[in-house]
C-alpha cells in the first residue's frame, strides 16, 4: 500500500495536505498562518539537526505510521523574527533514507 492511500483513511493524516507550510512575520499578525492542529499530533522519530535552531525532524503519525519531514526556519530582523514551518509527507522510501542518515 502506498503512503497516500493509507493517509487518506487516517483521522490525523486526512487533515494534512501532502505539503503544509506556515509563516509568522513580525508586525503582521493578521497575516500569520499556522500548521493544522493535526500536525501537532505527529511524534518525533528522529531529530536530524539536534544542535540547530533550524529544525529538521523525521516525524511519524501515531495512528497509521506515515512519515513526515518537519522543517523550520527563521530570520532575524532588526525589529523581530520571521518564522516558517514546513511539513511534507514522505514515502516509505524517503523516510528510510532519513532513518539511515
Ligand atoms: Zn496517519
Amino acid at each position: 500500500m502506498n503512503g497516500t492511500g493509507r493517509a487518506a483513511r487516517c483521522s490525523i493524516c486526512s487533515q494534512l495536505a501532502a505539503q503544509e507550510s506556515a509563516y509568522q512575520k513580525y508586525g503582521w499578525a493578521e497575516g500569520d498562518t499556522h500548521l493544522p492542529g493535526a500536525a501537532y499530533r505527529l511524534v518525533i522519530v528522529k531529530d536530524l539537526k539536534p544542535n540547530s535552531d533550524r529544525k529538521l525532524q523525521l516525524q511519524q503519525c501515531p495512528e497509521c505510521g506515515t512519515y513526515y519531514e518537519h522543517k523550520t526556519d527563521y530570520e532575524y530582523l532588526v525589529n523581530g523574527t520571521e518564522d516558517e514551518q514546513h511539513l511534507a509527507r514522505l514515502s516509505d522510501e524517503e523516510a528510510g533514507e532519513y532513518l539511515q542518515a
